[in-house]
């Protein structure tokens, strides 16, 4: 099959196209495992963490990409689920060990054998995959090939963020960065909380914009003061500053979930800047989000299907 390959870790300020195209044989579905042939795979900020080693691959050469949509094209002696020709998505999450404390306690996202889709596993920049079956999932029929690849990362780890906000019905929710995941969220929001205020915090008006045109409450820069407080807000920015920024507007007792595999070190001094009275004090928390569990993907298909949210 063709593939595009990722050989070794790269500046990308350096090389501009880390990913050869190679000859790789076919892989072959293991008993429960299931063979697809690709037809779409999303792009996501992880795939540059992967490339510029901030979560590096165990081992290279790898095929990268994570937002899988394809068809089943053969099944091992023991796979079940999928019929041969299902459509089905695989995203994130690509194998865990099933016995752990976290996998047995519904939180299979932080066991220690979790395996990730195009890092730890090849992934989708190539024409089949394989994988473990019960690590796939049927696609609405409402969204097209390309609509449903982006809801495999950007869509469920968004609904996963959210999930972890705490947010409820007449809560404020800041957005802080306004790409793949957000734009998502905001419809999600829109939906789940029809009378809740989203604040959108976004570096250009374009997608200042973007964000009004998508029912945000108030949309400004990242260093702007909300009009109001924020109970809720979700980060998914790679920097240092928008955190603390948004911790400014936090309300007393509010969340702010950090929806980012790693964070880059550009603008890491903005941290000495965290004023504990300012920005802690007041029983405001700071959460990270890693990884999606099956239930965020299974689970956010459906829904978005229903809403039908727009990628
Ligand atoms: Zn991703
Ligand atoms: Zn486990």
């Amino acid at each position: 099959m063709k593939a595009m390959v990722l050989k070794q870790i790269y500046n990308l300020e350096e090389k501009q196209n880390p990913l050869e195209l190679m000859d790789l044989p076919d892989p072959t579905p293991k008993e429960k495992e299931i063979l697809v042939r690709v037809s779409a795979c999303g792009i996501c900020h992880t795939e540059l963490d992967e490339i510029e080693g901030r979560t590096p691959p165990p081992r290279l050469p790898v095929v990268l990409g994570h937002q899988i949509v394809g068809r089943v094209e053969k099944a091992g002696s023991r796979a079940i689920k999928f019929r041969m020709g299902d459509r089905v998505g695989i995203g994130w999450i690509g194998s865990t060990c099933g016995k752990c404390q976290f996998c047995l306690g519904g939180n299979e996202n932080l066991c220690p054998e979790f395996k990730a889709t195009g890092r730890d596993l090849d992934g989708g920049y190539a024409q089949y995959t394989a994988i473990r079956e019960e690590f796939a999932y049927a696609i609405p029929e409402v969204f097209s090939d390309l609509e449903a690849a982006p809801l495999l990362c950007a869509g469920a780890i968004g609904y996963r963020s959210l999930r972890l906000t705490g947010m409820e019905a007449g809560k404020n929710l800041g957005l802080i960065g306004f790409g793949a995941s957000a734009h998502l969220v905001i419809q999600l929001a829109k939906h789940k909380y029809p009378n809740s205020k989203i604040f959108v915090f976004a570096r250009t008006e374009r997608e200042r914009n973007f964000a009004r045109e998508l029912g945000a409450f108030w949309a400004g820069e990242m260093e702007d003061d909300s009009p109001e407080k924020l109970n809720c807000a979700i980060d998914t920015t790679p920097a240092w500053k928008p955190i603390v920024e948004g911790m400014k507007n936090l309300e007393k007792g509010g969340r702010l979930v950090i929806n980012a595999i790693r964070k880059e070190e550009i603008d890491k001094e903005f941290l000495l800047k965290l004023d504990y009275a300012q920005h802690l004090w007041q029983e405001k928390e700071i959460k990270s989000v890693a990884n999606v569990a099956r239930n965020d993907v299974s689970e956010f298909l459906q829904l978005a299907a229903k809403i039908p949210l727009r990628p």
